[in-house]
């Protein structure tokens, strides 16, 4: 492709990226189309010649676009958002256009010291503590993952990255059952295997009991297991439960044991100092994650990992061929022993695009609205008769089920509500997913994307009424 095409090809999908933003509520939020719709449309072998942009990009539209979910939906509320904002995407295409693999200092220095600097702007962004470092990396389950990697080999004196497991390596995690799958995935990955995944008890809000941790420790302790990690969860997926973090951390550290806390979605809420109650005691945890690539406005990955202690991170995936070696190492970072891969996206960029150009402020506003916004709906919830509040949310996510006055088969109301999710979602308005608690379907309405405003809760609220109201009337 010439310099004079790509110029003309990128302004015309730059516009077309404008309109799409601006309309991207005209859109069915869920894709309407069924499995292999679009694999059908898809010709079977690669051209032999090339084809023009204009066939490649006609296609594109008719093709492709209508199997996506609309993620940039204002009326999109099902899992956690996964956000952009103009800014963000601006950055990306420079990041494409600069395309550097950013795995050491050398491979582009702005790469890794911008990155140094948005770790530390995130971290007094969200009141962690400042002598904590960390780095990018590409999703949460990635950051769980070098977590228990690490503890692995602090536990072991590095023995296992050397020598393997032995007979007698028997490492215990410890998580509530409410914790993210990609604590499980870590685990099997680990080596641990995930019967040594331990899940601990949860109170009525479904935070992990701290004596019932401390009691799992001390049966494993007596049975010859070796307690290395727990991992609490702030701001569950299902629910948004939140784990004590202080009491934990005392548990872990009589124990000598590692507390890396999962804040995926819900640290993004940490902007704001009124919510660090949240995360009180997180000063004695060793690791953390949260992503800017939920909440925050920030294109997908943007994950961002903090550690207490880099040292241990980075004996843990320090590799040295010759061909890597650089004279540069003790004033730098190179950030591929910081995590998993060695190549690495210039993920930084993004981030510095949006903080800038929302500033703090900001960024505080935008969080504060998405939880007015959810505190007064699930008020509303809440006083509707024919509706049930599971609790009341503490940030952005709350979760509901419609349970008509007098009614009270589990069953049918599980039944009536699954409907009602089916529904809206194939409506194409709105889009949202559920959870299922102590054998209760509940829908989820988790508000934050970036263009949701009170407007699209309020009639995301009316169309749930008047679908619940229609499948009701059509059971009885
Ligand atoms: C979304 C989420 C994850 C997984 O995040 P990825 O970045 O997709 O790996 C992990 N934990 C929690 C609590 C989450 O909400």
């Amino acid at each position: 492709m010439s310099p004079s095409e790509f110029r003309k090809q990128a302004h015309r999908m730059v516009d077309w990226m404008a309109d799409y933003l601006e309309n991207v509520e005209d859109f069915p939020v869920k894709s309407q189309v069924h499995p292999r719709d679009i694999f059908n449309q898809l010709p079977t072998s690669p051209p032999l010649k090339g084809e023009s942009m204009e066939t490649v990009f006609e296609d594109f539209q008719k093709i492709i676009l209508p199997g996506i979910t609309h993620w940039q939906s204002p009326n999109f509320f099902a899992y956690f958002p996964a956000n952009s904002s103009p800014p963000s995407i601006l950055a990306e295409m420079l990041t494409a256009t600069l395309a550097a693999q950013c795995m050491i200092w050398d491979t582009s220095p702005a790469a890794a010291e911008l990155e140094e600097m948005m770790i530390n702007w995130l971290r007094d962004m969200c009141g962690l503590p400042d002598d904590w470092t960390g780095a990018i990396q590409a999703t949460a389950s990635e950051a769980t993952l070098c977590a228990l990697l690490s503890v692995r080999e602090r536990m072991t004196d590095f023995r296992i990255n050397t020598s393997g497991f032995g007979p007698k390596d028997k490492i215990r995690v410890y998580c509530s059952s409410e914790t993210h799958s990609s604590v499980e995935k870590g685990a099997k990955i680990a080596g641990f295997g995930k019967e040594n995944v331990v899940r601990i008890a949860v109170d009525e809000n479904l935070a992990m009991i701290p004596e019932a941790l401390e009691k799992a420790i001390t049966d494993d302790i007596a049975s010859g297991f070796q307690p290395g990690c727990v991992v609490a969860a702030i701001g569950s997926t299902s629910t948004h439960a939140m784990d004590p973090i202080r009491p934990v951390a005392e548990i872990c550290s009589r124990h000598g044991i590692w507390l890396h806390v999962d804040a995926a979605h819900a640290g993004t809420a940490f902007l704001l100092p009124e919510y660090r109650y949240l995360i009180d005691g997180i000063e004695r945890a060793d690791s953390y994650v949260f992503n800017p690539h939920k909440w925050m406005m920030t294109n997908f990955d943007c994950s961002a990992y903090f550690v207490k202690d880099k040292s241990t991170l980075i004996r843990t995936f320090e590799i040295l061929p010759e061909y890597l070696k650089t004279q540069h190492s003790s004033q730098t970072h190179n950030y591929r022993d910081w995590g998993i891969p060695l190549g690495r996206r210039f993920r930084a960029l993004k981030l510095w695009f949006v903080i800038r150009s929302y500033g703090l402020e900001g960024l505080q506003e935008k969080v504060r609205n998405d939880i007015e916004n959810t505190r007064r709906i699930a008020t509303t919830i809440h006083e509707s008769p024919d509706f049930e509040l599971f609790t009341y949310p503490p940030l952005s996510l709350v979760c509901f089920r419609f349970r008509p006055n007098g009614v009270s088969d589990q069953e049918w109301i599980n039944e009536m509500n699954a409907a009602i999710v089916e529904k809206l979602n194939s409506s194409g308005k709105i889009y949202l997913t559920h959870t299922k608690i102590n054998g209760k379907y509940l829908l989820r309405l988790s508000v934050g994307q970036t263009y949701t405003t009170w407007n699209h809760v309020e009639e995301a609220w009316e169309l749930i009424q008047q679908t619940a109201k229609t499948i009701h009337s059509s059971k009885t």
